[in-house]
């Protein structure tokens, strides 16, 4: 029997154009460690605070897990600040997420200056809060949309949209023109 799969945020615009819409379109963690994987590929923490923390993890799983329960949530709350702008409970959520993570952030010096965040189980659940914060104040909500292309469903913005429209968009106007020319013969 042949299924049809919903799509899922796979295609060329799973980054988003943004790290928060990343982190929107990455779906469910499996547990901290696979949180933690995800993290240092998009160079949210270095590779010495990764190592560091999957050990950390491993010593204290309750407080590890409350961290993959904290990451739902603020998934939850980056996409409902996204789609819905008028309901304030995300915006509220990401606001608390970020004072916790200015409260452990110490400002270093260059050029530019940058925080650090610490190296707590906490440290890259902060880094994407503070990514959502710099999404909702520096990007253009109205350019940020569920993709529409066949086969793909990620949040993203315009920019990242479009190359799903140009990598898979083609594939499924062909896909749709071949099935458009095989019941057009069958009724003929
Ligand atoms: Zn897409």
């Amino acid at each position: 029997m042949h299924t049809i799969e919903s799509p899922g945020p796979d295609g060329p615009c799973a980054d988003g154009g943004h790290p928060a819409l990343a982190f929107c379109n990455a779906g469910t963690f499996a547990d901290y460690r696979d949180f933690l994987a995800w993290s240092a590929d998009l160079g949210l923490i270095d590779c010495a605070l990764t190592l560091e923390l999957s050990a950390e993890a491993d010593r204290h799983r309750a407080q590890a897990s409350h961290v993959v329960h904290e990451v739902r949530t603020l998934q939850a709350a980056i996409r409902l600040a996204v789609t819905d702008p008028s309901d304030t409970a995300g915006y509220q959520r990401i606001t608390r997420m970020a004072h916790q993570a200015y409260a452990d952030a110490v400002l270093l010096p260059g050029t530019p200056a940058r925080w650090e965040l610490g190296r707590a189980l906490e440290t890259p659940l902060y880094a994407v809060a503070l990514a959502a914060v710099d999404l909702l104040t520096e990007v253009d909500l109205r350019t940020v949309r569920q993709c529409s292309v066949a086969g793909c469903s990620a949040l993203a913005v315009e920019d990242a949209r479009h190359r799903c429209a140009e990598e898979l968009g083609g594939r499924a106007g062909v896909a749709d023109r071949q099935a458009y020319a095989t019941v057009a013969r069958a009724i003929a």
